[in-house]
């Protein structure tokens, strides 16, 4: 796969040239222009064309673990995040059914805020970044997220939605929940708020007289999310159809699968529902058409499902007795998937590094933190 290529040449480039300093230059965004001293591989591990041993393997290779300690915990945030929301669906639920009610009616201070109108410089600088590039530093995340809710006053959940949609790395669960975080929602009482000071200090452009809320206290909400055990599948081969999907778009590679059948599924339509930016979409589509072209070379398989219909039919016509995906977190893939699991049999098969480390997901970030040394020595030797 040609993308696949990119990220393992991206990331091998990482490791030797800029991983070493990364810990200590990672705090700077310096523009779209001067992107080495963070790994920029967001949008590959997203979709999985690299994954996460993989990212782990290589920059541990070349490093002690003190030595790049803080990049192999930024990896593990993904791993965390994941494993928190899947544990508490409900706030998935929750952003889903806010989004709905705010969406009823368009405010001119958010128009404004996505069309980088709005009266502080560096955001609408931001804005624009992330609706040409896909991509935002993550220093740039935090300062935008805070902006967003504590100086424009506008609610989490439609910037949450303004930047899933436009990032070639969204991810459902990184993405709410550190908006969340921003918010002060994930740590009740715990916020993130942008101060003048510290965006001059860690952008490259300089910016005067912003007037930004600096004072501003943190958000609240009544609801207390219960954790709830994640319910794994088991799966059976026998008469199967296992379709790959670009959000573990590695999984055949590096997972043993025994199915009768081989083929890709396509969320296009899904996610052009949800009216996610053509950026964005068009990054999945060449992604989908690699996923094509490896299912036809190792399976000589043509079988590509973009709708139920077009899945019923296959299943008819190959006496389909179980459909097989790699495992759907939450976010509107997965939404999409339960809502057909009436009329279809699909079961999600996971694998042993996310099921083993989501157990570890249930509090803070800390507790999950002491469990790195046990998830390198079980994936990494
Ligand atoms: C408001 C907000 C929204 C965000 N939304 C997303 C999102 O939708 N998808 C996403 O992948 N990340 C998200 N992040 C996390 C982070 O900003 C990006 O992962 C990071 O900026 C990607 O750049 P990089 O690949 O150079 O990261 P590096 O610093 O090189 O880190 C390596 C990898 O570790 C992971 N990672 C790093 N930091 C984090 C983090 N804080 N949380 C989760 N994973 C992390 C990513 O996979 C990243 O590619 C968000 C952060 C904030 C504050």
């Amino acid at each position: 796969m040609e993308i696949r290529k990119q990220a393992l040449e991206k990331l091998e480039h990482f490791c030797l040239n800029h991983l070493a300093k990364y810990s200590s230059t990672r705090n700077f965004d310096f523009g779209p222009e001067q992107r080495e001293n963070t790994s920029v591989l967001s949008k590959y591990i997203t979709h999985r064309v690299v994954d996460e041993i993989e990212v782990l393997k290589s920059s541990y290779s070349k490093f002690s673990y003190a030595k790049i300690e803080k990049f192999i915990q930024e990896v593990m945030w993904r791993t965390y995040w994941k494993g928190w929301l899947e544990m508490r669906p409900k706030v998935w639920q929750d952003y889903n059914k806010d989004l709905l009610e705010l969406k009823k009616e368009t405010k001119k201070n958010y128009l404004d805020a996505i069309n980088a109108q709005t009266n502080v410089e560096p955001f609408n600088d931001w804005a624009l970044e992330l609706k040409q590039t896909g991509y935002l530093h993550n220093h740039a995340r935090m300062w935008f997220a805070s902006v967003w809710i504590f100086t424009l006053n506008l609610p989490w959940q439609l910037g949450a939605d303004f930047f899933l949609k436009n990032l070639l790395d969204g991810d459902a669960a990184s993405n709410t929940l550190s908006w969340r975080w921003v918010a002060g929602l994930h740590t009740q009482g715990k916020h993130y708020v942008a101060a003048e000071w510290n965006i001059n200090k860690f952008s490259k452009k300089k910016y005067k007289n912003l007037k930004l809320n600096e004072t501003a206290i943190a958000k609240y909400e009544t609801t207390i999310y219960e954790t709830y055990p994640i319910a794994f599948d088991t799966t059976t081969n026998d008469q199967s159809l296992f379709l790959i999907h670009n959000l573990d778009s590695n999984f055949i590679q590096q997972n043993q699968t025994q199915s009768n059948h081989y083929g890709v599924m396509d969320f296009t339509s899904i996610l052009q529902k949800q009216a996610y930016s053509e950026n964005v979409i068009n990054f999945k589509k060449n992604i989908n058409n690699e996923l094509k072209n490896l299912i036809k070379e190792k399976f000589n398989s043509e079988i590509y499902i973009d709708s139920l219909e077009n899945l019923q039919k296959v299943i008819k016509e190959k006496n389909i007795k179980q459909v097989i995906l790699p495992y759907l977190n939450v976010g509107y893939e997965n939404d999409f998937i339960q809502s057909i699991k009436k009329e279809v049999n699909i079961t999600y098969s996971v694998r042993d590094y996310d099921r083993y480390c989501w157990q570890f997901a249930t509090k803070g970030f800390f507790k999950f933190k002491e469990q790195i040394p046990k998830v390198l020595a079980k994936f990494l030797t």
